[in-house]
């Protein structure tokens, strides 16, 4: 059964809590059908201008809130969004091409995410406290942070960034992606019914966008969430501005299988989140190793985990578990990892090219596995963002850990084992920003998130989050 797509058109930029539409417009595609969407807002230099304005204007009385009152705003935003529950799964289901269960788990994540965020606090810390003088290492708000955020997830990262950038009382302006604007735009609207004018804006645009906010000079603070290319673009940009950033960068995930790993257990844990999201979350499994003992059992019981339980199809349609890739530049990008497996002969256990199919409409490829191709093969060392990864042996510790630690990436990690000590000693090489013992993908909006290596400078979330967004300041009072 398909679910019905409901737009709401027409979409405005929130400026101001005002519906500001603009001349020049642009829109996304679904990637289902390939059917246009409706039309958004393509911003221009003097809307950014604007949004700055009032952002600027709006940042002082919003610092002198207290966190209790700032927090009230984010849960009344929340029970918003969750008031108009199906409408915003309907637009990620529609614009992201998220299977509809998905698109559910995001939303989810999302409201708990505004919630939990509400009640996180950042406590001044004193160094110092004598009859003479006192000194204390207090957060101040940075001002007005503009919040880029990718196709991929767009409610749930666009919410990580407007949470805690209003939490520590800063205004923000959010930027999504031109691929996948709608339910951001719609999530604006709701913010101006709740926020004072000009603390929670958000603009659409095409690519010229990114670069009107990252240059402005009216912007404190950029928090980037994209691809490891562009966000070298925005730190040279924030070098140059010398405005505070976060960049959350693209990822390359290993999942270490050890020896002893309970394969009942594992393997769907393994099979959904290396494909939950057609692989196009930074954290999905995005390499498999697996212990030489057990990796043909492995290999067996997770292709035939994901024919029986992991269909893939048009996202709208109830029982899809994978939809298609989101977008036709990034469709042709995963569709190179395919060619590539064609032209070596890699060993295909599941899908692989002779099932992309091209004569249908949508950006669909097969959820597909690699049998153990060389650690040199791109699909070992670069991140896909698509339905497909390979799966790899491995039968000495030092080793595995210097293959998963061979790359440039360094955003998650996990180890599988029944020994959690012994899952631990593994644990603890990784280079990565977020491990997992037995899990992968574990997120909480109290703990932060975010890349080592090129995966990432900064975090997002938690109170480390919060705390990005403020400046440190050393407040020292001599008692007279
Ligand atoms: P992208 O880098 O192409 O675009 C991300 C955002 O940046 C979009 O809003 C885009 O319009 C904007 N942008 C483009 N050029 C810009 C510029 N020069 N200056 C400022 N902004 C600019 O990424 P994408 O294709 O939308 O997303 C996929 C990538 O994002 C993957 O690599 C994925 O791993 C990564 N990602 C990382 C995380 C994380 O938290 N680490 C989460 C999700 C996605």
């Amino acid at each position: 059964m398909a679910y019905k797509l409901d737009f709401k058109a027409p979409y405005y930029n929130i400026i101001n809590n005002e519906l500001s539409p603009t001349t020049e417009t642009c829109h996304g595609v679904n990637p289902s059908t390939e059917e246009a969407l409706p039309p958004v807002p393509s911003s221009a230099q003097a809307d950014v201008d604007r949004a700055v304005e009032a952002a600027k204007a709006a940042f002082p009385a919003w610092r002198a809130l207290s966190w209790d009152e700032r927090g009230a705003h984010l849960l009344r935003l929340a029970d918003a969004i969750e008031a108009n529950h199906d409408e915003f799964r309907h637009l990620d289901v529609a614009e992201c091409g998220k299977a509809f269960q998905t698109a559910g788990v995001e939303l989810s994540m999302s409201l708990d995410h505004l919630r939990v965020t509400a009640t996180l606090r950042i406590a001044d810390e004193t160094v110092e406290d004598t009859p003479e003088r006192s000194a204390v290492v207090r957060y101040r708000p940075l001002g007005v942070g503009a919040a880029i955020v990718p196709w991929n997830w767009p409610m749930l990262l666009g919410v990580g960034k407007l949470g805690p950038a209003v939490m520590a009382g800063n205004t923000v302006i959010i930027k999504p992606s031109p691929y996948a604007p709608y339910v951001l735009l719609r999530l604006g609207e709701l913010a101006a019914k709740i926020f004072p004018p000009g603390v929670v804006q958000v603009l659409s645009g095409d690519e010229s966008l990114g670069p009107r906010l990252t240059e402005h000079p009216g912007i404190a603070k950029v928090s980037f969430t994209g691809s490891i290319a562009t966000g070298r673009k925005v730190g040279e940009v924030c070098g140059r501005t010398l405005k505070r950033m976060t960049l959350e960068l693209g990822g390359n995930d290993a999942a270490v299988v050890c020896d002893d790993a309970d394969l009942a257990k594992v393997v769907p844990a393994i099979a959904f989140l290396a494909f939950v999201s057609s692989g196009q979350i930074c954290m999905n499994v995005k390499r498999i190793y697996v212990h030489d003992k057990i990796y043909d059992a492995f290999l067996k019981a997770i292709v035939a985990f994901v024919r029986q339980h992991m269909p893939h199809g048009p996202a709208a349609d109830a029982t899809t578990a994978i939809g298609p890739v989101q977008n036709k530049v990034q469709y042709e990008k995963v569709k190179e990892f395919f060619q590539e497996a064609e032209a070596k002969k890699f060993s295909i256990a599941l899908g692989g090219p002779s099932e992309v199919s091209l004569d249908k409409k949508g950006f669909f490829l097969p959820p597909t596995l690699v049998d153990n191709p060389s650690d040199e093969a791109r699909i070992v060392g670069e991140e896909p963002f698509g339905p497909i990864l390979p799966v790899l042996r491995w039968t000495d510790k030092d080793e595995v850990i210097r293959r998963v630690n061979a790359f440039e990436t360094g955003l998650g990690a996990s180890v599988w084992s029944q020994d959690t000590a012994k899952a631990t000693e593994i644990a603890n090489e990784l280079e990565a920003g977020s491990v997992w013992v037995n899990s992968h993908f574990t997120v909480a909006p109290n703990m932060p998130f975010g890349g080592h290596k090129s995966s990432g400078i900064g975090m997002d979330w938690g109170v480390v989050g919060l705390k990005g967004w403020c400046n440190p300041q050393a407040f020292w009072t001599i008692k007279g």
